[in-house]
């Protein structure tokens, strides 16, 4: 489980998180949704500190990131030992994919396990092999990132991310880079992902699919939760009109 609270985050001057919410219980997948530039993505790099929040509270299951305040009022993690610590239970999918080049499929899989995780070399191997059949690659673990289409290169990358045994899962857009006609397999792996009860937070412009897997969902507007619910209901009556002229836009 995840919860976040009163999230705000400022580059220089600009304000681009207002006091963003979220909850994300064990098994729930919530998506957020908004324009370019809402803070969509800024908001899943504060969650797992790959951007620094300027205050509030992020919980991942069940510890909360301890901040202190400098002399400035900005917060900062007071303890970056624990933030390590943190990190490694939150798996992040990127737009672009992010592999290693001149890493096999499969040692870029068990790369971090056996060096943040300290999980024996064979232990991990075998559950990378698992996780490779997953998503469907298993004929590709000796093969370079490079020599992979986009789809399979962003299923590798989600094995890679499943295999840090991660306890909630951010995806940011993970099939915006990729040609029409690869989104599909890509989508597939994330439903599976969902129907076994991981915990996600989702980042997409695919409507109809955050429709169908999320639990719920979280209109992002210049960095503030503009409006949030079941995905029927937000998607057949949309309260605010921002939402409706957004949906208007994209579906
Ligand atoms: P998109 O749908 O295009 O991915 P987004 O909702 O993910 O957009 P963010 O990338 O979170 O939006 O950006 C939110 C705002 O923060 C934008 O105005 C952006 O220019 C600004 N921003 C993001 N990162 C930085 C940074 N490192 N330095 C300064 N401004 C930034
Ligand atoms: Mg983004």
């Amino acid at each position: 489980a995840v919860e976040i609270l009163d999230l705000h985050k400022s580059f220089g001057q600009v304000e681009v998180l207002s006091g963003v919410n979220l909850s994300a219980s064990a098994g729930e997948v919530v998506s957020m949704i908004g324009s370019s530039g809402s803070g969509k993505s800024t908001f899943l790099r504060c969650i797992n500190m790959l951007e620094q929040p300027n205050g509030g509270r992020i919980i991942v299951d069940g510890e909360e990131i301890r901040m202190k305040k400098t002399a400035d009022g900005r917060s900062h993690p007071a303890d970056m030992r624990q933030v390590e610590r943190i990190r490694a239970r939150v798996g992040m999918v990127f737009q672009s994919f992010n592999l290693w080049p001149h890493l096999t499929v499969l040692e870029n899989i068990i790369e971090a396990p056996v060096h943040v995780l300290k999980e024996r070399r064979e232990e991990s191997v075998e559950y990378a092999h698992a996780l490779l059949k997953k998503v469907g690659l298993s004929d590709k673990h000796a093969q370079y990132p490079g020599q992979l289409s986009g789809g399979q290169q962003q299923r590798a990358a989600i094995a890679r991310t499943l295999a840090m045994r991660p306890k909630v899962i951010l995806l940011d857009e993970p099939t915006s880079a990729l040609d029409p006609e690869l989104v599909g397999e890509v989508l597939r792996v994330i439903r599976q992902l969902a129907e076994e009860g991981n915990t996600m937070i989702l980042v997409t412009h695919e409507m109809q699919f955050a429709r169908e897997v999320s639990h719920k969902i979280l209109f992002l507007h210049r960095g503030k939760v503009e409006e949030e619910g079941a995905p029927a209901e937000l998607f057949a009556n949309p309260r605010s009109e921002r939402l409706r002229q957004f949906l208007a836009r994209t579906l």
